[in-house]
């Protein structure tokens, strides 16, 4: 098993008590496949998300990671589990605005053990014209494929998106999501994802439904659909 998430709890202390944003989760995701997340707003989605990726630690409960416990790592071996295995693309693309779309992704290639070759990735996410111009010389989608470029370089088992095409027009997502198809046919890379977007959906391997800190199903797509 690539991801196994076991009986997964996060109490946030607040003013009116405790309350439980991840509710007793257990879940699993297979190495290789594209899982969404769907769940209302506030249902803890970005929550999973955060702790799945290290960048949270959860109140009790199992994060396995290819067989791994992560959920007890020190906060130093979390960082080295976050910069080996994760790469994250969000909504925003985040990226260094006086940095070239080049340089963006080249500061994070020394952070894998076996990165990939740039201008291989940038040629690969339609980016060989734009690789020494600024990011605000860029469209949004061509911005969210440096960000995509920027999280893959690395070469990390596991992507991490939070509506990565939730600021781009109908037919820019098409293009960012078939990227990501292609990304995951390729480099065999784990993609877990959160989006609203019905495309992304119906190219899914699985999906997975959350509601108030709970999963409400874990189901595989048998109709599947690519895009590319
Ligand atoms: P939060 O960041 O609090 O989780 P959501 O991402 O759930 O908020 O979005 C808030 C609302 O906006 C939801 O009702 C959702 O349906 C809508 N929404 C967000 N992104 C999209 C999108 N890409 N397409 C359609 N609706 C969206
Ligand atoms: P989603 O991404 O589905 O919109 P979140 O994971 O952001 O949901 O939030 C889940 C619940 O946890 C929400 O009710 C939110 O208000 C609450 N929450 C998130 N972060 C914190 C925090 N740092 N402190 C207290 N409550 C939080």
């Amino acid at each position: 098993m690539f991801l196994e998430v076991t009986d997964l709890v996060k109490t946030y202390e607040t003013g009116a008590g405790s309350f439980n944003a991840m509710d007793h989760v257990s879940f699993h995701i297979h190495q290789g496949e594209i899982a969404v997340i769907l769940g209302p707003s506030g249902s803890g989605k970005s929550t999973l998300m955060n702790i799945v990726g290290g960048l949270e630690s959860a109140t009790s409960g199992s994060l396995k990671v290819e067989g791994k416990e992560i959920s007890t790592l020190s906060p130093k071996a979390l960082g080295l589990y976050r910069r080996d295995t994760v790469g994250f693309v969000f909504q925003f693309y985040n990226l260094i605005p006086n940095l070239t779309v080049r340089e963006n992704v080249e500061i994070c290639s020394h952070l894998g053990k076996e990165p990939l070759d740039i201008d291989e990735l940038l040629t690969k996410v339609g980016l060989t014209e734009q690789t020494h111009k600024f990011p605000s010389q860029l469209s949004g989608g061509q911005q969210q494929r440096v960000a995509i470029a920027r999280a893959l370089v690395k070469n990390p088992k596991l992507l991490l998106c939070d509506e990565p095409t939730g600021a781009l027009d109908y037919k820019t997502s098409k293009e960012v999501l078939a990227l990501f198809e292609e990304i995951n046919r390729n480099y065999h890379t784990t993609i877990l994802m959160i989006t609203h977007n019905d495309a992304f959906q119906a190219m899914s391997h699985r999906t997975i439904r959350i509601k108030d800190g709970k999963i409400l199903s874990n189901e595989l797509n048998q109709t599947r659909k690519t895009i590319a």
